[in-house]
This record gives C-alpha cells, sequence and structure tokens, in this order.
C-alpha cells in the first residue's frame, strides 16, 4: 500500500475505456498466436492451447474492491491461480496473500513479501508444514478443531490463530463448509482448551462458499462471528482480526459488498482489522484460453437429414477444463479463427440462438480417450469448423490452470501470452 508507484494518477481506473484496451490487446495476442501456426507442417506443441491473462484487468478488479470494500484487506487465495505475474502485481499492489500448503506459501516468500502478509489458512495442516512454517516466521493461520489446536501447540505455541466457524454455504457453486468449520456449539470448548494450552487466539475466520451467490450468507456469518468474538473476550483472548474468506464473484461484488460493509460496520467497531481471502473474483475475467480443433467426426442424422459434428479440441476436462468438474462451471466456446479469417470479439464469434436452430450443430469434447472428457453437449455456429480452427473461451482465470493434469500424457503447462491494459499496472510491473 505505501508503493511510491500508486500515486493518484496510477490508482484511478476507468473501468469502462479498460475493458476496451483490454479486447484490443487481447485480440492482437490472439491474432498474432493463431496465426502463426499451420497445422499442416507445425511442430508438436506448437498448437497447443494457451492463455491470453491481461494484468490490467487483476488491477482493475483491486480498484473496484478498495472502492467497495476499503476496509477489508485482500490476501489473495494463491490456490485459486498461482501465476507468477499476478503474483507479483498484487505483492505491488500491497494484498496479503492466503495460502494452503508448503508450495504455496515458499513461491510468495520468494518474491520477497514479509511473512506477516500470509495467512496459512488450512485448518488441517501438515506437521512438517507447521515446522517449516514456525522457521519462516509465518505465524498467521487457521484452526478448527481440538486435534489441530494440541498439534499447534507441540509444534508452534507460539503461532497466531483463527477460529475458522462454519457458515450457511448452500447457495454457493463449491461448498465447503461440509469439510471446514467449528460450528456455534464447538467454538466456546475450543476457546477453553486453546486457552489450556496457552494458545494465542487473534481472530474469526469464515468461507462463505466459492461462488457465492447469496449476500444474506455474509450477514449470518458476520453476526456468528460477532457471538466467537465476544466467547472468545470471556475467555480472557482480545481478538483483533476478524477473516471474511472468499466467495466473492465479478459479477454480483457490488451487492455483496454492500451487504458485507454494512455488516462489518453494524458488528465490528473500527479498531478491529477485516482481511478476506478472495480468489475467483481477482483473476477469473483476467485469462481468455484459446483451444485448437485436432479432430472431426461428422453425424449424419438418418431421419432429419441434418449433418453435425463431433469437435475434439486439445483441452478437456483433464486439463484446464477441469473447472467443469471440480469448479461447476459451464465454458462457453467462441470463434476464434476458421479457416483464414480471425474472428476474437466479432459478432460472427458467438453461437447461434437455439432456439432458431440456424447454423450447423456441434458437440466439443477434449482430447483424452475417457468419454467423459466432454466440453459442450451442444452449441450451434453459423460457419462450419474443421482441424486446425481455433476456439476460445473467456473467464479462464480461476480454478483452471491450477488443477490441470496430465493425463493421457497431455501437457498442463500451457503458455500464458501477458497483456496489460492499465498503465498503473504496467508501471507495479515495470512494463
Ligand atoms: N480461502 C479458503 C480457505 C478457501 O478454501 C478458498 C477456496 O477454496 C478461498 C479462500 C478462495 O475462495 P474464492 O476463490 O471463492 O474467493
Amino acid at each position: 500500500e505505501n508503493n511510491p508507484i500508486l500515486t493518484k494518477k496510477n490508482l484511478f481506473v476507468d473501468h469502462h475505456h479498460g475493458a476496451a484496451v483490454a479486447k484490443q490487446m487481447i485480440g492482437d495476442a490472439f491474432r498474432q498466436r493463431v496465426e502463426s501456426v499451420d497445422h499442416e507442417s507445425c511442430n508438436p506443441g506448437d498448437e497447443d492451447t494457451f492463455f491470453v491473462g491481461d494484468l490490467g484487468e487483476v488491477y482493475r478488479q483491486h480498484m473496484r474492491w478498495k472502492k467497495n470494500l476499503p476496509r477489508v484487506k485482500p490476501f489473495y487465495a494463491v490456490k485459486c491461480n498461482p501465476d507468477p505475474k499476478v503474483l507479483q502485481l498484487l505483492a505491488g499492489l500491497g494484498t496479503g496473500f492466503d495460502c494452503a500448503s508448503k508450495a504455496e506459501i515458499e513461491q510468495v516468500l520468494d518474491m520477497g513479501v514479509d511473512p506477516s502478509r500470509i495467512i496459512y489458512a488450512q485448518p488441517c495442516k501438515t506437521n512438517s508444514y507447521v515446522r517449516f512454517v514456525a522457521n519462516q516466521g509465518v505465524k498467521q493461520m487457521t484452526f478448527d478443531n481440538a486435534d489441530e489446536l494440541r498439534k499447534i501447540a507441540r509444534l508452534f505455541p507460539d503461532a497466531e490463530l483463527f477460529l475458522r466457524i462454519l457458515t450457511d454455504d448452500s447457495s454457493s457453486l463449491c461448498r465447503l463448509s461440509l469439510k471446514f468449520g467449528a460450528s456455534l456449539d464447538a467454538t466456546d470448548d475450543l476457546l477453553r482448551l486453546a486457552k489450556e494450552l496457552g494458545l494465542n487466539v487473534v481472530g474469526v475466520s469464515f468461507h462463505v462458499g466459492s461462488g457465492a451467490s447469496d449476500p444474506l450468507a455474509f450477514l449470518k456469518a458476520v453476526q456468528d462471528a460477532d457471538v466467537v468474538f465476544k466467547q472468545a473476550y470471556a475467555h480472557g483472548f482480545d481478538m483483533k482480526t476478524l477473516d471474511v474468506g472468499g466467495g466473492f464473484t465479478g459479477d454480483s461484488f457490488e451487492t455483496m459488498a454492500h451487504v458485507l460493509r454494512e455488516a462489518l460496520d453494524q458488528y465490528f467497531p473500527p479498531h478491529i482489522n477485516i482481511i478476506a481471502e478472495p480468489g475467483r473474483y481477482y483473476v477469473s475475467s483476467a485469462f481468455t484460453v484459446a483451444c485448437s480443433i485436432i479432430a472431426r467426426r461428422t453425424i449424419e442424422n438418418p431421419i432429419t437429414g441434418e449433418t453435425s459434428y463431433m469437435v475434439y479440441m486439445n483441452d478437456g476436462i483433464y486439463g484446464n477444463f477441469s473447472c467443469i468438474m471440480y469448479d461447476h462451471q459451464q465454458p462457453v466456446a467462441k470463434i476464434l479463427r476458421t479457416g483464414m479469417r480471425t474472428y476474437y470479439d466479432s459478432a460472427l464469434s458467438d453461437a447461434v440462438s437455439e432456439d432458431v436452430c440456424a447454423g450447423t450443430e456441434y458437440s466439443i469434447w477434449g482430447p483424452t480417450c475417457d468419454g467423459i472428457d466432454q466440453i459442450t453437449k451442444s452449441i450451434r455456429f453459423a460457419q462450419e469448423l474443421d482441424v486446425g480452427d481455433w476456439l476460445y473461451f473467456e473467464d479462464m482465470g480461476a480454478y483452471t490452470k491450477c488443477s490441470a493434469t496430465m493425463f493421457n500424457g497431455f501437457s498442463n503447462s500451457h503458455d500464458v501470452i501477458y497483456v496489460c491494459s492499465e498503465p498503473g499496472a504496467r508501471a507495479i510491473l515495470r512494463l
């Protein structure tokens, strides 16, 4: 936050203008790459999937955060997308980092980030990792059960602990409270045990579930956190920080932020620090992926006489589209290039409506030999797609590349071409 580059001028962003600049830059990057690949003569790998990442979009999301949640300091959830340039930009912007493992903590520390800007937000930790963070001085960590408290008492008694509580995450895309979080029936006993063990409980944390859609989940969680703060006070703890977790999405951010802001102001006085662990919110819209069509199968309908196609891409659910299985996403294909024409961001790149039944029907499949490796069951395009053509998918920055496997021997380390549509971000990254 004290970065001298963050002058008033750089902090101002015009979202509308920025988005237009981004479209242009992303389009240029796509054009340059796909027009350089000749499927008839290229080497293995040349036609592989690749991302275009706009660091300017991450910057705009940060400014949007600051405007809507000025009291809440974000600790970016590295698991969502540990892209080194994203982390570098966020480090320059002064955010903290939520890490889930030794590797994530190391990645952040290796950038020169102070250990106090990291929270090890995994309530059930590996012993050797706890010893590792104790050595590194990463003190903040979460817990939600008595066994974990005893583990921490043995391995890192000086840790600064956040008691993670259960939330109602029933309206979220990915539910987390099935696995983590102490219920309000258990918190009092946990605080008593922490006191007996001589541990330092400094705050409460919660997570309303990833891809949250009900802003009232934040209100309820803040109210519950208030109850636990009072319990902690009765046990002699002077809690200083509330961690409101992640779950934010770009689509409904202003509404969520409004409810959260009001709840925080109602229940938590200004001397209480508020932090959060947003992941998806920062990166989802910043990355677009381009995939090429590697094979096509023609299907003739014997009754209607209609011709449709199964097209096979070089990326699927075992790759960057793991988000379909793990993150309940439905990425929508658009046409990047067919034949000799590039269509990025033109009306012709979009699918045509199912209602009018215009255009040719396609199903889109991944490259592995598994039958569940399907991206799209049915989509219609006005153009004919064939081998060597390219598709693109927007909003592919969250929980995609990081959970891709190498199943069937396909690569899971695809290129990212970076663009930067905000001058402020370029200044921080010295681009
Ligand atoms: N914090 C914790 C503890 C999480 O488990 C997750 C996601 O699983 C996040 C933060 C990030 O959540 P989101 O990407 O929904 O903001």
